[in-house]
């Protein structure tokens, strides 16, 4: 997803939520050379805006196994977008359409509206431990106030799971768009997983910089100073075949890991994480490399807030592609289907 940027602060963040608005009414003040980001005044349900779902009901999360991990969709929020599907994704086809509301129908909603959900998934590896990819909107006040439905549930989606916050050892945030940061930080500013290395893309990081994002003193500053920080640079296994493979993994096979992928193009340091089990056991955790079906039905329809959108169409067919070869199950963010078998 993208998001309005702007120069607020965390400070302000706060404010305007203790003010009683989750929705925020600062303007965007720095200049972007992506694609006009959306205005948080277009987030703001209106008479002709289909109003913000509030928080979900935390629902069970679907698991899948992979090797000796156990992969948990967890499910952070869900609501309408602000934005028509057909303005969203204006390259796609009539077919196009009509292949995705097979593959995902519930992201169809009245009115054109494109209902999608805000998903994070935690891997349980060997010895109770813990990577989770992304971290959801985040409470009442967070930066992805201005758009996305607020607060998250992800707090009471791990407790109630028995994840406790300090056994989460990895934190990947696929990107620093603030629907996969949200819940990074506290609201007073410190590590949320207090034993986390955050893992970005190094290429991120400095793209943001260079942007005058929000999201440096949200999320990247605190996470800095508090040592927490973990930059990338292109792929790296963050959880290697020492990790429960054991004698399990026939010879001549990879074997039970999770690696960071760059996946550029969503944003110019954008990742995906690969959990892997061995040949045709894996699950990919797409983050934004795709945002609805309609880009599983055809790769090349691009969405509207892609930073890079040829980029982000390579990128897209690659991971299909590669994907299609392992039989691989895809984990995306914002398809209303946490796991999705490619045919
Ligand atoms: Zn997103």
């Amino acid at each position: 997803m993208s998001y309005p940027q702007g120069s607020v602060n965390r400070r302000t963040l706060l404010l305007a939520a203790a003010a009683g608005g989750g929705v925020l009414t600062a303007g965007p003040a720095s200049a972007h050379a992506r694609p006009a980001p959306h205005r948080p005044a277009h987030a703001r349900p209106g008479p002709d805006r289909p109003a913000h779902a509030g928080p979900i009901r935390p629902e069970r999360p679907a698991v899948r196994s992979v090797g000796c991990f156990e992969v948990l969709a967890l499910r952070d929020a869900a609501g309408p977008f602000f934005l028509p599907y057909d303005e969203a994704f204006s390259g796609a086809s009539s077919n196009d359409w009509a292949a995705a509301r097979r593959i995902d129908p519930a992201a169809f909603g009245p009115d054109r509206t494109w209902q999608l959900d805000f998903r994070c998934y935690a891997i349980r590896r060997p010895g109770d431990r813990y990577t989770l990819v992304d971290t959801g909107v985040g409470p009442q006040g967070s930066p992805a106030s201005a758009w996305a439905p607020v607060p998250g549930v992800l707090p009471q989606l791990l407790a109630g799971n028995g994840i406790d916050v300090r056994r989460v050892d990895t934190v990947v945030l696929t990107h620093l768009h603030e629907d996969h940061a949200g819940w990074a930080v506290t609201a007073q500013g410190v590590p949320m997983f207090p034993n986390a290395r955050y893992v970005m893309q190094q290429r991120e990081l400095d793209a943001l910089e260079a942007d005058g994002s929000e999201m440096i003193g949200y999320v990247v500053r605190p996470l800095r100073e508090a040592g927490r920080l973990h930059p990338v640079d292109g792929t790296v296994v963050l959880s290697g075949d020492t990790v429960g493979a054991g004698p399990r993994t026939p010879a001549g096979r990879h074997g039970d890991r999770i690696r960071v992928v760059p996946t550029p193009g969503h944003t110019p340091g954008h990742q995906s994480v690969l959990v892997e089990g061995g040949r045709h056991d894996q699950v990919v955790v797409t983050g934004d490399v795709l945002v609805h079906a309609v880009q599983i039905a055809d790769p090349d329809v691009g969405y509207r807030y892609e930073a890079d959108q040829h980029l982000a169409r390579l990128t897209r067919r690659n991971l299909l592609d590669s994907a299609r070869r392992e039989r691989a199950v895809l984990a995306t963010a914002h398809l209303n289907r946490p796991f999705v078998e490619l045919r």
